[in-house]
């Protein structure tokens, strides 16, 4: 169901101290104001040897809720490094980041392998919130919608509708992330609009109306309201602006 939602993609930082002390202050700061009515659901993404510790110290009531970065596409087995899905929910984790650009660029994550990790991440109970979006050169060639299509359809149409039911989508232009160059709303709302037509003609229109769609990329304190007062911009992916109690905390209170 389509709701408001913000996530804290922490990427890999902070020790497990540094990650308690910011969910300590996070949850102070935001206080009564994460849990009103109105306030969005607020996933917190730490690294893996964090997850669990950082589950426990969030609110059990409330909107808190514990997400992962990534996951494999595996249920268990000889994959030395590896974290499946399954272990990810049995430490509490409700969601999980599918398809981050800098999954796909350092690690060679393509469709075929991000699209088994969808089903890897579903068949153990987790929400994925998909990524997608474009680098400055395919923006400045005009093929943004064209390749963002692509990911949509390679990436994550091949799912039921009742798994595309349990997805979050994410819009991250590359070129927007950790660089302090945001898009414009209305550039982050072409493309949202963009991404919720594409999923009606794949599924249908109360599936379309049903996602929740995210945007990520330079989102902080002063611009997320205007971000998230575009009718289809639902909430934020939200990297270096997340390590920060006050701003993050502000980003949650800009609905
Ligand atoms: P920044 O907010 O640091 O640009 O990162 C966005 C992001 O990649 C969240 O997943």
């Amino acid at each position: 169901m389509r709701k408001n939602l913000v996530a804290g993609n922490w990427k890999m930082n902070l020790t497990y101290p540094e990650g308690l002390a910011l969910v300590s202050e996070i949850t102070s700061l935001a206080g009564s104001a994460a849990a009103g009515a109105n306030a969005p659901e607020i996933v917190i993404c730490p690294p893996f040897p964090l997850l669990h510790g950082v589950g426990q110290a969030l609110p059990q009531r409330g909107k808190f809720h514990l997400g992962a970065q990534n996951c494999h596409q595996k249920e268990s087995g000889a994959f030395t490094g590896e974290v499946s899905a399954k272990m990810l929910a049995s430490v509490g984790c409700e969601y999980v980041i599918l398809g981050h650009s800098e999954r796909r660029q350092y690690f060679r994550e393509d469709d075929e392998l991000l699209s088994q990790k969808l089903k890897a991440a579903l068949a153990a109970g987790l929400k994925p919130i998909f990524c997608v979006g474009e680098s400055l050169d395919t923006r400045e060639s005009d093929e943004t919608f064209d390749y963002i299509g692509k990911q949509l359809t390679d990436g994550l149409f091949h799912l039921s509708n009742e798994e595309f039911d349990q997805v979050t989508v994410a819009y991250e232009p590359i070129w927007a992330i950790g660089t302090g160059r945001t898009a414009t709303s209305a550039q982050a709302q072409e493309v949202h609009a963009f991404i919720r037509e594409r999923i009606a003609r794949a599924y249908d229109a109360k599936a379309a109306l049903d996602t929740t769609i995210l945007y990520g990329g330079s989102a902080n304190a002063q611009n997320a309201r205007e971000l998230f007062s575009q009718p289809d911009v639902d909430g934020g992916l939200i990297g270096g602006a997340s390590l920060k109690a006050a701003d993050f905390t502000a980003i949650i209170q800009s609905f």
